[in-house]
């Protein structure tokens, strides 16, 4: 289990979540809730952790700088992400597994759980793909646009894909992929 400081009060508990013995406190939000990660033996050594729990008990607010906390909660919220486009979509991903061999799902399981996702979903999106570019040869943009939004709507699953426009001065294309951060909050 992991062993944590209390960002309120700076105590030592097991758990980055769990309620703290000393002052009851219990992170809800999803702030705290990554602060509260940042202060556990995953990143910090029982020395280091130690001086942060005094550094708080003896009235510090918080004992990391706005960057690092900010960059940390990035990353954390991303990780949230991934983690729920994974689970929204494993029906999908176990579908994908079967095409595959032994080897490319090594390593695949290597890369992680959101290339995982995002290969099931472009494997997905493969299906339809002549469709979209059709549009797009005869109806330039808009017509891919909105021939994409009529798949997301029959296979409800291509919601976690979205299309861009990419545009230079001579060619007007469009890219399919899978956001690596959330486009709306968690
Ligand atoms: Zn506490």
């Amino acid at each position: 289990m992991t062993m944590a400081i209390c960002i309120k009060c700076g105590s030592e508990k097991w758990g980055a979540w769990t309620p703290c013995e000393g002052c009851k406190y219990e992170p809800k939000a999803i702030e705290d809730r990554a602060r509260q990660l940042m202060l556990t033996d995953h990143y910090y050594s029982m020395q280091e952790l130690d001086l942060f729990g005094r550094r708080i008990a003896a009235g510090e607010p918080w004992v990391f700088d706005e960057r690092t906390t900010d960059d940390f909660l990035a990353e954390y919220i991303q990780a949230l992400h991934a983690q729920a486009v994974y689970d929204a979509n494993e029906a999908l991903v176990n579908e994908y597994r079967d095409t595959l061999d032994k080897e490319e799902r090594d390593f695949t399981d290597e890369m992680g759980e959101l290339v995982w996702t995002s290969s099931a979903l472009l494997w997905r999106y493969g299906h339809f793909q002549g469709r979209v570019a059709r549009a797009h040869t005869i109806g330039g943009w808009d017509a891919a646009l909105a021939e994409f939004q009529k798949i997301q709507a029959e296979d409800p699953r291509l919601w976690s894909l979205e299309i861009m426009r990419s545009r230079t001065d001579d060619i007007d294309s469009y890219i399919v992929n899978v956001p690596a951060r959330p486009t709306v909050g968690v």
